[in-house]
């Protein structure tokens, strides 16, 4: 394991931070704030420890152009809102004028630098670039689990220059969450997938058939799944990635192999259009006419759903039921979110793998109501598949 943010020594030492702080920005200002407040404990340790800080992040995908409309200015200012320390903004990340200001930044003061990605040599993870960074500083944090997955300057390249480094409070505790849900979980452990596509989760679901004890699978991916099975193989108009529909027989066979209670949808919300005032019925999933599409599970299928997680200790859930950034099919997210929460209530340890999943509990006021939320989608669904995160990784290197 790396070293823990409060195994460092930081008392009058400037400290770098990689942060995740690309938020969604409205009119100029931060439309969420999830992912600034989840960074305050380790801010708020530093800050106490006598440290000075640099917080550095990227910001949605300049390509390595300066636009101004991703600048981390609105986020230096959220924060500014939330801790008790002066915080001042550097107009760039790397230059003169910026290491001036890192040079001459006071204990207990914070400097956010712009937005990393305004270099191309972030995402490169070049070398002089990482140099540059680096010397900002005399100690490395890291704290970003939404970026873990990648390996750029700002959280492999200029690791190597440190010989304090650690990860932070927020870090630390997506990954403990993650890879104990995954390794130790209470049981019944119980997976909920969901989302468009089986694409890019079938390390995912492999992996998971070894350790769940049950699989919900709600979301465009189960019409692919529904289609593998022979005795359902008519799914109207509804998504079904054809060319995994091979891998889905696989995992459903490696289920019953494993006795893992996997469970499809038995009826969904269809419709021909896929609008806010779209004409819906719900029927069962063979009912299906050809010009129907699945965009959402039906009610049976929640009331399934809902008496395998009432008697689950553990739940993950990852991808929304159906297409709920929409009025007509966001039910069977809503259900589950609910369901979430209220066995939240009574005990059950309920993780939530960010991206959409967490942007429906938001969407439906019920984001504190589970036990943790991850800040990173990408960065989950890598972990949770059994890979490295490069960033964790070099945090472990000598300098
Ligand atoms: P993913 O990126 O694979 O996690 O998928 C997330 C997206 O899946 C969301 O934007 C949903 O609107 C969409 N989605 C969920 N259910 C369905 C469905 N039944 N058909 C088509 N899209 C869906």
């Amino acid at each position: 394991m790396p070293k823990h943010v409060k195994d460092l020594n930081v008392a009058g030492k400037k400290v770098f931070i990689r942060t995740d702080y690309n938020v969604p920005l409205d009119e100029g200002k931060v439309a969420d704030d999830f992912r600034i407040v989840s960074s305050l404990p380790t801010i708020e340790y530093l800050l106490e420890q006598g440290a000075s800080l640099i917080l550095a992040s990227h910001l949605g995908r300049p390509k390595g152009q300066r636009v101004p409309e991703m600048s981390l200015k609105p986020v230096a200012d959220r924060l500014a809102e939330l801790v008790n320390a002066k915080v001042h903004f550097a107009p760039d990340c790397v230059g003169e004028a910026v290491a001036t200001m890192a040079e001459d930044l006071p204990a207990g003061e914070i400097l956010v630098l712009e937005n990393l990605r305004f270099h191309a040599a972030e995402t490169d993870n070049d070398a002089a670039f990482s140099r540059k960074l680096a010397a900002l500083a005399d100690v490395y944090v890291n704290d970003a689990f939404g970026t873990a997955h990648r390996a750029h300057a700002s959280n492999v390249g200029m690791t190597r220059f440190f010989d304090q480094k650690a990860a932070g409070f927020l870090l630390m505790k997506e990954i403990d969450f993650l890879v104990n849900a995954i390794e130790n979980p209470a049981r019944p452990f119980t997976v909920v997938m969901g989302g468009s596509k089986v694409s890019g989760k079938i390390d995912l679901l492999k992996r998971l058939a070894d350790v769940a004890d049950n699989i919900l699978i709600g979301g465009g991916m189960a019409f692919t799944f529904l289609s593998a099975n022979p005795l359902n193989n008519d799914v109207g108009a509804s998504l079904v990635e054809e060319d995994r529909l091979e891998f889905a027989a696989d995992v459903i066979k490696l289920c019953v192999d494993k006795g893992v209670n996997l469970v499809l949808p038995s009826d969904c919300t269809a419709s021909r259009e896929i609008k806010e005032d779209a004409e819906v019925v719900e029927l069962p999933i063979r009912g299906l006419e050809d010009d129907l599409m699945g965009l959402d599970i039906g009610r049976r299928t929640v009331k399934t759903f809902n008496s395998v997680l009432d008697d689950s200790k553990t739940v993950l859930w990852n991808g929304p039921m159906g297409v709920f950034e929409m009025t007509p099919f966001q039910n069977g997210t809503r259900a589950v979110a609910e369901k979430l929460v209220e066995i939240t209530k009574s005990g059950a340890v309920t993780i939530v793998g960010g991206g959409d999943s967490a942007a429906a509990l938001k969407k439906f006021g019920l984001d504190k109501g589970v036990t943790h939320t991850s800040t990173g989608g990408g960065a989950s669904l890598e972990l949770l598949s059994g890979y490295d995160l490069p960033a964790f990784e070099a945090l472990k290197g000598a300098k």
